[in-house]
């Protein structure tokens, strides 16, 4: 028998667990599985609920269950009701942004390029067409001389660009006769440097027919034995060009946003204006994929106006319109046609518009809330302006955003326009808001309804970003990254994610100001980016 003192002290042990009503419960309460779990974070619906206008760094993912590799996830989404994209990264309308380098890129690795129109209607929809009319492989505008270039000239070019072999047309451009072919091993041993390339070139010049593809190109390169190959016309002018060396070095892009011709999807952006539609009929007969309405404020009876004309004249050119930050805006638009919104009121990078006007809304707020009543109409949503990393674009395709608008991003790479310069020891480039000053001074004033008023106000400033090298290596990375993130929150599709944040399963948290310094390297002297910005 046990011995009575026992007892007394295993009761008194267990007399605070029997009661203690939690530990009573705890006790009687069916094992705990992951439906039964007590919520933990915030449905996307409470996070915004509350009326506060929130912007990426305000709110954090929380991680859930991983059942699949990072390779098994899809960032395939949709531009617009129509347009399909395997990446959902869009280059910014700007002028030092996206212009035909940017934009064949972009559409090379799966994302898609807007074209800006700080420019006349003809340089806008030859930048359109340019890109069009590329094809992987191809140098469309190849560097050419004219016969009457000098030995020395064509050395001190050769310094310039870093290649060696050049087309000599009769005007000494592209589209002019071709006349032959100058390389290095030309000119080595040319003893008079004045000596003209009428001289020195080599006129014999194997060519290929416009139309060849550039499978048989490769060949008769091949065969050739030559480093260049020109691609003339019928009339024997000079329309492309193929090098050896490329062709060696040239990849295979298995992202590439083409359309049924199998041509590059190219957007391009348009005002609101009467003379617009002339530019809207010039980017349609050139080829345009997608229109952008580009304006700051989208909800006004000019840019409805726009839309259905584009959309009664031209139905086969899906419109974006923008920019919109509220339902109400948002609904004006999609009820005038609009196949695509773009979401984002002073958030950008360069933008002055909430200092000026104290019109805009957190951007994170904007897409939650443009996005959810979008989408219940078939209209996605493009998240432009603000973002700064891989983690901005999650945050923004986990609130509703189908794709991401990026400017600064990407305007410091060698496909954005303009020259690299050293600015205090460290290589740059020119980027400036549409509603910079200078940018209006050319004609960007529309974006802003500015451009008849006496008195000009900036909504924008002008600067340099640093050199980020080619997106061609950026674009891929921040893919990456977003998959791993998706792999962190347990989602593999986009369209798995929209269900996560509908049903309540994907969570959200509020970060204080000391929790968004404890997510950023910390405590440490100094460190390298690994990222480089
Ligand atoms: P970022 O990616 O640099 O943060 O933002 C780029 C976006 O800023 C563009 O896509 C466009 O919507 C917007 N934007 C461009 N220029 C200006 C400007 O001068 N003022 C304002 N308010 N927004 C601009």
């Amino acid at each position: 028998m046990m011995d009575l003192r026992y007892c007394i002290l295993g009761m008194a042990f267990l007399a605070p667990v029997y009661g203690n009503p939690q530990m009573l419960a705890l006790r009687e309460e069916a094992p705990v599985s992951l439906e039964t779990l007590p919520p933990d974070g915030l449905s996307a619906a409470n996070l915004f609920g509350k009326g506060v206008s929130l912007t990426y760094d305000d709110f954090i993912l929380l991680p859930a269950h991983i059942d699949f590799a990072v390779d098994e996830v899809s960032l395939e989404t949709s531009l617009t009701r129509n347009i399909r994209l395997k990446l959902p990264f869009v280059s910014s309308p700007m002028d030092t942004v996206t212009e035909a380098k940017m934009a064949i890129s972009m559409a090379l690795l799966g994302g898609i390029g807007i074209v800006h129109y700080n420019n006349t209607i003809e340089e806008q929809a030859e930048i359109v067409r340019s890109v069009k009319r590329f094809e992987n492989g191809f140098i469309l505008e190849p560097f050419v001389l004219s016969p009457s270039h000098t030995v020395a000239e064509m050395a001190q070019v050769i310094k310039q660009v870093g290649f060696s072999g050049f087309p000599i047309t009769d005007n000494g451009k592209l589209h002019g006769k071709l006349l032959g072919i100058a390389t290095k091993r030309d000119i080595d041993f040319v003893s008079d440097p004045s000596k003209t390339l009428q001289e020195a070139m080599t006129k014999n010049v194997i060519t290929a027919s416009e139309g060849t593809s550039l499978e048989e190109a490769r060949k008769i390169l091949i065969q050739s034995k030559k480093s260049l190959l020109p691609i003339i016309n019928k009339r024997g002018e000079l329309v492309a060009l193929i090098s050896r060396k490329d062709m060696r070095q040239s990849k295979i892009f298995p992202l590439a946003s083409k359309g049924k011709d199998m041509h590059l999807l190219v957007g391009a952006a348009v005002g609101t204006r009467q003379d617009d539609r002339k530019r809207v009929d010039a980017l349609a007969a050139a080829g345009v994929d997608v229109l952008v309405i580009d304006s700051a404020q989208g909800d006004s009876s000019f840019q409805i106006e726009m839309i259905r004309y584009i959309k009664s004249r031209y139905p086969q050119i899906d419109v974006i319109g923008g920019n919109v930050v509220t339902v109400a805006q948002a609904k004006n638009l999609i009820d005038a046609g609009a196949d695509g919104l773009r979401v984002g009121m002073g958030s950008g990078s360069i933008c002055i518009t909430q200092e000026m006007m104290a019109v805009g809304r957190g951007q994170a707020t904007g897409i939650y809330q443009v996005a959810k009543f979008a989408h219940q109409h078939g209209v996605p949503i493009i998240a432009d302006g603000g973002i700064r990393n891989s983690g901005h674009i999650l945050r923004a395709l986990s609130l509703g955003a189908d794709m991401v608008m990026m400017g600064s991003m990407l305007a410091g790479s060698e496909e954005a326009p303009g020259d690299y310069f050293l600015q205090e020891g460290v290589r740059v480039k020119r980027y400036r808001g549409m509603g910079s000053l200078e940018a209006m001074a050319k004609n960007a004033a529309q974006r802003y309804l500015n451009d008849t008023s006496a008195i000009k106000i900036p909504q924008g400033v002008s600067g340099t970003v640093i050199d980020k090298g080619s997106i061609r290596t950026q674009l891929p990375f921040l893919a990456q990254a977003v998959k791993h993130g998706m792999q962190d929150i347990g989602v593999s599709s986009l369209k798995q994610l929209a269900e996560a944040r509908e049903s309540g399963s994907l969570r959200f948290e509020w970060r204080t100001v000391a929790a968004q310094g404890e997510g950023k390297v910390h405590s440490i002297h100094t460190y390298e980016n690994p990222i480089g910005y």
